[in-house]
């Protein structure tokens, strides 16, 4: 594709790319809903530990409707309702709630508890885990939480060559489920050349919906000169596509929270605009942004889809329990009552 002379695109070749999938995937969309269930179950206010996902949108219009959200239990009223995010915690977080005699509901995505269990699995057996992920993230946190003795964390390709462990025959890599697939491979890449018995993973950990919204940018990015993501900067997969867009192609590359965000200069000459949503973002905010570009012409929207998606986890138990004694129902929402209740900005 050939971009248009910088400023004067002609209106017949504007178009858009749209990325599917792309927005909620199962974890976020499990995590909001026990939210919203709770609050109408318990009433406000529910309190939640750290961003139930990292969207500014999705944490403001839960906090109108009752949800308090605190960095640490610690904060949380004695006896009260707390909620785990999405990212999952260490279990000394489960034992400081217990402690403070608070009732806990535990929305961590089943993807990330599974990182978690293959942690717990191969510390008992004594391996060293090499933990591929962003420091200070919550989800490295809370995985690194359940064996801290037998964890390090890697940060990245260029960490490889800080890393020690205690014997390179016994050492089996996990990562983060957020990261961009193509990188952690280079990690992996590296670690293998210091350690060769290095071991994988049981199964993927970087989750299907992360490899999914990277693969379908992977297929726009060479057709698009500007691919705008909707998503939060503390979102790791938001912020992953804006990486993966770039690297494949596309000429430029914006993250926003919102349609108006973008800067009307991104689109000089700019003939062809992907767009695509982290797993953490409601489909209303990439409406805002279709909306915004049809107003300055951009209204053929041309679907690319990567992959097809059907994952769909159930509530957590805790909530499930008490909606059913409530006799209320424990289904799962599918019809964008959460997209719909929020105001666009
Ligand atoms: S991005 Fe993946 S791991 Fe994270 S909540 Fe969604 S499905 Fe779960």
């Amino acid at each position: 594709m050939t971009a248009a002379t910088a400023g004067t695109t002609d209106q017949a070749t504007k178009r858009v790319l749209l990325a599917a999938p792309r927005g909620y995937c199962a974890g976020v969309d499990r995590a909001v809903v026990t939210v919203e269930k709770a609050l109408e179950l318990y009433g406000p206010p529910v309190y939640v530990r750290k961003e139930i996902v990292h969207n500014k949108h999705v944490v403001t219009t839960l906090e109108k409707r009752g949800a308090i959200f605190v960095e640490e239990t610690d904060e949380v009223p004695e006896g009260a309702t707390v909620i785990f995010s999405a990212h999952g915690v260490a279990p000394v977080v489960h034992e400081e709630a217990k402690s403070l005699g608070l009732k806990t509901i535990d929305a961590t995505c089943p993807l990330v508890t599974k990182v978690h269990r293959e942690a717990v699995r191969f510390a008992s057996d004594d391996y060293d885990i090499l933990l591929i992920g962003h420091e200070g993230h919550e989800e490295v946190i809370g995985t690194s939480g359940e064996a801290p003795e037998h964890i390090t964390l890697v940060d990245g390709p260029d960490d490889v060559p800080n890393i020690e462990v205690r014997d390179p025959e016994k050492v089996v890599w996990l990562s983060q489920t957020t990261l961009s697939v193509d990188e952690t491979m280079e990690t992996v890449r590296r670690l293998r050349e210091r350690f060769p018995a290095l071991q994988d993973p049981p199964s993927d950990d970087i989750c299907y919906a992360t490899q999914n919204r990277q693969l379908a940018v992977k297929h726009m990015a060479p057709d698009t000169d500007l691919m705008i993501v909707v998503g939060s900067r503390n979102s790791s997969n938001s912020v992953r596509l804006v990486e993966v867009a770039l690297e494949h192609g596309a000429r430029a590359g914006h993250l926003v929270d919102y349609a108006d965000e973008i800067d009307e200069s991104w689109l000089d000459g700019v003939s062809t605009v992907g767009v695509t949503s982290g797993a953490s973002v409601p489909e209303i905010l990439v409406r805002g942004v279709l909306d915004y570009l049809s107003e300055r012409g951009y209204d053929d929207v041309k679907p690319v889809i990567a992959a097809e998606e059907s994952l769909m986890f159930s509530l957590p138990n805790e909530i499930r329990r008490d909606l059913k004694a409530a006799g209320m129902s424990d289904k799962m929402r599918h019809d964008g009552a959460f997209a719909e209740a929020g105001s666009l900005h």
